[in-house]
């Protein structure tokens, strides 16, 4: 007797990947647009522009309602037009000049095929933390070179400190360098593991919401950090932290690469 859903005999179809088929199902119907060369610049502006835009809401509506102000860690700090548009702009730009066509390279090479079977609950959990450890891992080691060698910190990474309180659009504000380079973090660590697609998806929508997070200025009760526990995780107070003062918190998510550094900043940012 055969799983209906994956042509799999029934006692090898887990109940774990059962749980996660209706979903994969899902996703695989719109398979004609996952596979053209255009769905990662338009998967990664559409999900990164998303994940901004309630952060820019919240920055307009802070003007009209003060009570909003508790929650930002420079509460008279409020991004002008002038500073968000560039960042916007920039962002357009760099997927559309440069990413598209690596992607689209990428693509003419090795033309991928979907996956009938949806990857098992547990091990695209464990994927999913592995890519992200080895991601602030790998990001840790760039952005601390390119703070101790001055001249790759002109040359590739100045541009992202251009602005002291950061603003959730400035979070991908960034030499083209510097956007390749976690680009490639980003996709290698997926290779290596041999991640399932949907966990490759998984591990990019939460990477771009993360990184948004550590950049939107707002340190709300449900921030990433307040989440996980023991300090494991510094998120926005501790990249705040590295966006005023440049010489700690260079991991971008967890913090135990500044502790055995010793260049962890602890943040001390209360919910007022
Ligand atoms: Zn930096
Ligand atoms: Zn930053």
């Amino acid at each position: 007797m055969s799983c209906h859903n994956c042509s799999q005999p029934q006692v090898l179809c887990s109940s774990e990947r059962l749980f996660l088929q209706p979903l994969w199902d899902r996703v695989r119907s719109w398979e004609a647009l996952i596979l053209s060369p255009f769905f990662p610049v338009l998967f990664s502006i559409t999900t990164y522009v998303g994940f901004c835009l309630p952060f820019v809401v919240l920055d307009v509506l802070c003007c009209r309602a003060p009570a909003l102000r508790r929650y930002k860690i420079h509460p008279d700090f409020s991004p002008s037009a002038r500073q968000l548009l560039p960042c916007l702009w920039q962002t357009l730009y760099q997927h559309v000049t440069f990413v598209f066509p690596v992607t689209l390279l990428q693509w003419a090479r090795s033309p991928a095929l979907l996956p009938h079977e949806a990857p098992e609950l547990l091990l695209l959990l464990q994927h999913v933390l592995l890519c992200l450890l080895l991601f602030d891992t790998e990001f840790f080691v760039w952005h601390l070179l390119h703070h101790k060698v001055p001249w790759l910190y002109r040359t590739f990474h100045k541009v992202h400190h251009q602005n002291p309180s950061s603003f959730a659009l400035a979070t991908q504000y960034l030499s083209v360098w510097e956007l390749f380079s976690l680009g490639v973090f980003d996709m290698v660590n997926v290779t290596l593991l041999g991640c399932h697609p949907l966990t490759a998806l998984t591990f990019h929508v939460l990477n771009i919401w993360l990184s948004v997070e550590d950049h939107s200025g707002y340190n709300f009760p449900w921030s990433t950090h307040r989440l996980v526990p023991f300090g494991w995780y510094g998120g926005v107070a501790h990249h705040d932290l590295h966006h005023s003062h440049f010489n700690c918190n260079f991991a971008p998510y967890f913090t135990h690469w500044d502790k055995i550094l010793g260049t962890l900043r602890p943040a001390s940012v209360p919910v007022r």
